[in-house]
């Protein structure tokens, strides 16, 4: 199967892939008719790009969240799109309980203070932080990561309110210790919120201006989702303003960050690494290279986010394995 990759992804599993080529995106000039497999990480994959590829069948996304693949476009074409759903869950938990904690303790804060030389003896008295231990959090979007989060809230013997469109399981919300709300009543009632649902149209801008004025004076907002969920600009304004915290690790208009928030002190931000440990990139890494392998091999890929029918696109001539397996075009699978 021949496979095209924007770069190296990390890892040894990447070497069992053989003869790959590595190109980025913004280097494919012309149509490379022949490519079958495309190795993406968090790049565009629409319309524009599927016309390059006119013998494209499988998209292997590194990463959970596939937003920037339209994947409507691949069902069309009969593509099959997979992600890496699983594997980062512990570390972009940990990642949000870092930015949680830093920006409700002002850990950032702090250091900066140290290092420009005005250690002032801790924070004078009416600027202290509140405490995190027994605080309530406010999970949007309680799936795989979200609940790794729940998890680690409950080790800091935090009240946790959750909202998504399916409510959980009684038995699963007792062993999380997690309550549900609709999303306007966990805004109000929480002193901290972590967003994790992913990005789609129903998700965009739903952390509007509105709902942010929701938020209690003082609260944390975490973002380790995607930054397009909350509306950045309304966000900009109530940390200008001082009113709210937060702990960013997503933008909207990624890499660039708004530059309203590089100076300001109650707010702590991090370049898109919440899977970025060595383990869970390299278990992403293993997880799309399996996928690619094992369509490569004519058979199912093992986590597909759309998977179309055979019929949906003639099968490339000579030695090619068979096409992924039966299933709506164009289906998706949350995550
Ligand atoms: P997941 O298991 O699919 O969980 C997503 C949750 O969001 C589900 O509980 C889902 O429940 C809920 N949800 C979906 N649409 C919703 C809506 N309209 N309103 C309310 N809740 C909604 O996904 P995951 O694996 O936890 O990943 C979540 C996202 O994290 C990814 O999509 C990705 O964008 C992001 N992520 C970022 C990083 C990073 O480096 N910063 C790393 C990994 C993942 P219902 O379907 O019941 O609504």
């Amino acid at each position: 199967m021949k496979l095209l990759a924007t770069r190296r992804f990390p890892g040894p599993a990447f070497d069992e892939l053989g003869d790959v080529e590595i190109l980025p995106l913004a280097e494919l000039a012309g149509p490379r008719p022949g490519v079958e497999a495309l190795f993406v990480g968090n790049e565009t994959v629409d319309d524009a790009l599927l016309d390059l590829l006119p013998d494209l069948r499988l998209v292997a996304n590194y990463g959970v969240g596939y937003d920037r693949v339209d994947v409507a476009a691949c069902g069309r074409r009969g593509i099959a799109v997979t992600n890496t759903p699983g594997v980062l869950d512990a570390a972009t938990a940990d990642l949000a309980f870092a930015l949680l904690l830093a920006a409700q303790r002002r850990v950032v804060e702090g250091d900066r203070q140290i290092r420009a030389g005005g250690w002032k003896a801790g924070w004078a008295a009416g600027t202290l932080a509140a405490e995190v231990t027994g605080s309530t959090l406010g999970i949007v979007g309680l799936g795989r990561i979200g609940q790794a989060m729940a998890r680690r809230a409950r080790g800091f013997e935090m009240r946790i309110l959750y909202t998504r469109r399916t409510r959980l399981e009684p038995e699963l919300e007792r062993e999380l210790g997690a309550e549900y709300r609709q999303l306007d009543d966990l805004l109000a009632e929480t002193d901290s919120v972590s967003i994790h649902v992913p990005r789609t149209e129903q998700t965009e801008g739903l952390i509007d201006a509105r709902r942010l004025a929701l938020l209690r004076d003082g609260a944390v907002l975490v973002n380790t989702a995607r930054g397009e969920v909350v509306d950045e600009p309304a966000l900009v304004r109530e940390l200008v303003s001082g009113r709210i915290r937060a702990g960013l690790d997503v933008f909207a208009h990624e890499p660039d960050v708004p530059a309203e928030l590089y100076d300001l002190p109650n707010v702590v931000l991090t370049p898109h690494i919440g899977s970025a440990t060595e383990t869970a990139r390299f278990a992403m890494t293993r997880l799309a290279v399996d996928n690619v392998l094992a369509v490569a091999a004519g058979r199912p890929p093992l986590t597909p986010v759309a998977c179309p029918r055979p019929a949906a696109r003639p099968a490339p001539p000579a030695a090619s394995p068979s096409p992924p397996p039966a299933a709506p075009p164009g289906r998706t699978r949350s995550g």
